[in-house]
């Protein structure tokens, strides 16, 4: 029995290799499933989850339509590039459509659920900022609440380890806005955080 098993996932990893069809990968971990998001569908049921999360969370709720994409996001300048570590899994732009302009968002298909949803988080949290103008002139804290967000998703959905690598992230360009943010979440509470974001916003 254990000889035909290992002959299945033989031929299963022969056809991934020949064909890059996803299925061998949903196969490989028998006890857990592992849902990659590959299709429409999958995005639209992961965008729906994360909407809610981000409501019941953070108070943040857009009104502007929001167009996901499984692509591979643009790269942008090679600085950039390199400030992000090459983790450059998914990226967001606004763009006109109608009288509104539309949040653009593109993120890398075949990512598992959870990291698929909480990169998500991340570029609706910039989608956010955009819609009010929070933190304008702040880069900075623009990218820091985004991983802000991001950070306490993974925490929620049992990814601590993931959520310590957003932490450890030294940003050159960006400084360590995570850090500050984390302090002044823990010594004021989230709700005021928030409210601390919209004021730098009002003053920048
Ligand atoms: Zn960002």
């Amino acid at each position: 029995m254990q000889f035909i098993t290992l002959l299945n996932k033989l031929g299963r990893w022969l056809e991934y290799l020949l064909t890059g069809q996803s299925d061998f990968r949903l196969h490989t971990t028998s006890t857990q499933r592992v849902e990659l998001i590959e299709h429409d569908l999958q995005v639209k049921e992961a965008l729906r989850q994360v909407r809610s999360y981000l409501k019941g969370k953070f108070s943040i709720q857009l009104r502007n339509p929001i167009v996901v994409r499984l692509d591979r996001p643009q790269t942008k300048s090679w600085k950039w590039r390199w400030t992000s570590r090459f983790r450059h899994v998914g990226n967001y732009y606004t763009q006109p459509m109608g009288e509104m302009p539309a949040h653009m968002i593109t993120i890398l298909p075949g990512l598992e659920r959870w990291k698929f949803q909480a990169v998500l988080c991340h570029e609706l949290t910039h989608a956010y900022q955009s819609e009010r103008a929070l933190l304008n002139h702040l880069r900075g804290y623009r990218e820091g609440m985004a991983r802000w967000v991001e950070y306490h998703f993974l925490l929620d959905h049992e990814h601590p380890q993931e959520a310590r690598k957003l932490e450890r992230i030294e940003d050159i360009m960006l400084g360590r806005m995570l850090h500050k943010i984390l302090a002044y979440e823990k010594e004021h509470g989230r709700r005021a955080t928030c409210q601390w974001l919209e004021q730098l916003s009002a003053t920048s």
